[in-house]
């Protein structure tokens, strides 16, 4: 059997932020590493509950040289962004938003749900463009959740979100090599992990699940050690998250919202957002989150 410290390389433990009413774990970026393949951030977001007429407003915010990653567990939101897109995203499904020279986008509640009360509980991930494709045109992609391939096995679920994992691809654009999947565990359930990429994460988002005999502790992402095959299962069944890809030659900043090889157009993107050089969100054109006050600190890990 293989030993947890030859499987296991790295183990991080999340960052919480309470962002109104809802609660949110972030493992990337973190002080100890700053992607896996191309993600480069990592939030689960709630679960949170709702009463009658509550709801989310993330306000018009920009984003440059990434693509974000919205993938819904429970409840929905409404995505409008700078190309004009409309699109409600619901569980199972997938929006892909190209930032590339620059995008600006909102995410709220839709109104029906915002009308009863209603859940919200996502993982949000975005996810680093290679050098050449940094500044490329802003685009928006969303897959419905029927489009996705399904490997029901050995009592796991699972749903192929980014690249191919168990013989199957999904037909999601990438622009680096990429896996992504969301894996369903019910009790007793197993499922193959095989060295699909280079850099490799679990993440449980709840119930419980273990990793060749290491049990895994929820909210928390492991890196697992290029080349390594182990059997993920859970006793009691449990949610896990698969995500990785090939890794990034060059060093990634992030600055509030902005990812960028170049430190220096994320201060061009702080001060066009400043000076509203960025373009509007067609129908949601009047609010918009300000760039942080103080003096800019740019976040950059090695
Ligand atoms: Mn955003």
């Amino acid at each position: 059997m293989t030993m947890p410290d030859d499987l296991i390389i790295q183990t991080i433990a999340p960052t919480t932020h309470n962002l109104g009413d809802f609660k949110v774990y972030r493992s990337l970026p973190a002080k100890e590493r700053t992607m896996v393949g191309p993600f480069i951030f990592f939030d689960q977001a709630g679960p949170a509950k709702f009463g009658p007429g509550e709801g989310i407003d993330v306000r018009p915010h920009p984003h440059i040289n990434l693509a974000t990653v919205t993938y819904m567990y429970e409840g929905a939101f409404q995505h409008r962004d700078s190309l004009g897109s409309n699109q409600l995203i619901e569980p199972g499904a997938i929006n892909l938003m190209t930032a590339g020279k620059g995008i600006v986008h909102s995410e709220r509640s839709p109104d029906d749900e915002r009308a009863r009360a209603s859940k919200l509980s996502a993982i949000q991930t975005w996810i680093a463009l290679p050098d050449a494709l940094e500044e490329m045109d802003p685009a928006f992609e969303h897959v419905p959740e029927d489009a996705l391939p399904v490997l029901d096995y050995g009592g796991a679920h699972a749903r192929v979100i980014m690249g191919a994992l168990w013989g199957q691809q999904a037909p999601v654009t990438t622009y680096a090599q990429t896996i992504y999947a969301d894996i369903m565990l019910r009790p007793g359930g197993a499922i193959p992990i095989e060295p699909e990429a280079d850099e490799r994460a679990i993440y449980v988002s709840g119930g419980d699940a273990a990793l060749d005999g290491v049990p895994l502790k929820a909210q928390t992402l492991y890196v697992l050690r290029p080349g390594t095959r182990a059997t993920l299962y859970s006793v009691d069944g449990g949610r896990v998250m698969l995500c990785g890809g090939e890794a990034f030659k060059t060093p990634r900043h992030v600055w509030w919202n902005f990812v960028s090889s170049r430190q220096d157009r994320l201060m061009q993107a702080r001060e066009d957002w400043d000076a509203m050089r960025f373009p509007l969100i067609p129908g949601d054109d009047q609010e918009f989150i300000p760039i942080p006050q103080g003096r800019p600190k740019t976040v950059s890990y090695p």
